[in-house]
């Protein structure tokens, strides 16, 4: 049996991105602190990716457009910075199969 790659499962979703993200950093500056203080967990537990530290802006990159809407975010940040909604009705994420 082989297993399929997080970048095959994600490969069988198709995403409607809304203009407004449904995902909000709520303080830049404790992303900031998070760095030394926890390690930004956030760049390893999503599983689309979302979040990347931008070194040269000193901010939070959120590709909200990615979002599989797993809702980790919500409750592993360990700073509970991120305001976390659906998208809006319509937008986000369905599946291509099943
Ligand atoms: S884990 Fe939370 S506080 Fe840390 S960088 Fe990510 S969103 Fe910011
Ligand atoms: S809900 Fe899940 S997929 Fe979406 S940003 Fe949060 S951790 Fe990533």
């Amino acid at each position: 049996m082989t297993r399929e790659t997080i970048e095959q499962k994600l490969y069988t979703l198709k995403f409607k991105a809304d203009q407004e993200s449904h995902l909000v950093v709520k303080d830049m500056q404790k992303c900031l602190e998070c760095g030394d203080k926890w390690g930004r967990p956030c760049e390893a537990f999503c599983p689309a990716n979302v979040y990347e530290w931008q070194v040269d802006s000193q901010e939070l990159a959120v590709r909200f457009e990615g979002c599989v809407e797993c809702g980790s975010c919500r409750i592993a940040c360990p700073e509970y910075n991120i305001a976390w909604r659906y998208p809006k009705g319509g937008f986000g994420v369905t599946h291509r199969l099943g």
